[in-house]
Formats: C-alpha cells, structure tokens, sequence
C-alpha cells in the first residue's frame, strides 16, 4: 500500500471517529476538500474499503453510509443499532448470534462469510424523549 494510500485512510478514520454518525462516502470527500480540494472521489472509496475490509470501519448497507468501528477490531461478528432519529449507531458484539446464524443459512449448503445485522430504532434518549410525561 502506498505511503498516500495510508495517509488518506488515517485522515478518513479520525474524520469518521469525530462524527460518531454515519457519513456518507460524499460527505467525507466533502470533508477532505476543505483541507484538500483536488482529492478524487476514488481516493475516498478505495480508503473506505480498505478500512472495511480491516474491521476499522463498518458500512451501514441500509444507509449507504460508514461508521468508525467502536470496538476493538474485527470482521464479522456485531450488530448496528442504528437511531432513526437523531443517527446515532450502537455497536454490539454478539459472535454467539453470529454462529446461531450461520448455522441456519449453512442448512441448505450455503457458505456465509460475511454478516451485516443492521436495528433500526430509537436510541435511549430519543425513545425516552418521546415518553409522554
Ligand atoms: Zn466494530
Ligand atoms: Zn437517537
């Protein structure tokens, strides 16, 4: 990988770690361009991949959008919960889940390799806001 290669993933990564909600591959590009303007959408996706691929950032396939992975690194073991309301995303570890899942889509011969278990919902404070007092 090239030494601009990993620059650019680093700068993707603290700018997905700042936000703490999920950003779309255009609004990191948007967020780049302030500090350099001629990078190329391309450079952003290829980041974005690598990152994926690497565990340290999640795409949110209903979203179309990523989000800086909250845990310790990994590949395919968590589920998103992710707010309607105010965007934010919960990350939970849950490799017993996982392997139940796995064995179920294993039953007709299928070889699963990847999981994306994404909840939509309301988070704490914004299901507790809407609790008539
Ligand atoms: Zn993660
Ligand atoms: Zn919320």
């Amino acid at each position: 990988m090239s030494k601009r290669g990993e620059k650019t993933q680093a700068e993707v990564l603290a700018i997905l770690r700042r936000h703490r909600r999920p950003l779309s591959a255009y609004d990191v590009l948007g967020e780049l361009r302030e500090s350099n303007p001629k990078i190329a959408p391309t450079t952003i996706y290829r980041a974005l991949s690598a990152l994926t691929e690497r565990g340290r950032v999640h795409r949110l396939e209903s979203l179309n959008a990523f989000i800086a992975c909250q845990g310790d690194r990994h590949h395919h073991a968590y589920i998103l919960s992710i707010c309607d309301d105010c965007g934010a995303v919960e990350e939970s570890v849950a490799p017993d889940l996982l392997k139940a899942l796995s064995s179920i889509a294993g039953r007709s011969g299928f070889a699963p390799t990847r999981h994306v278990i994404e909840v939509h919902g309301l988070c704490a404070s914004c299901g507790f806001a809407q609790v008539p007092a």
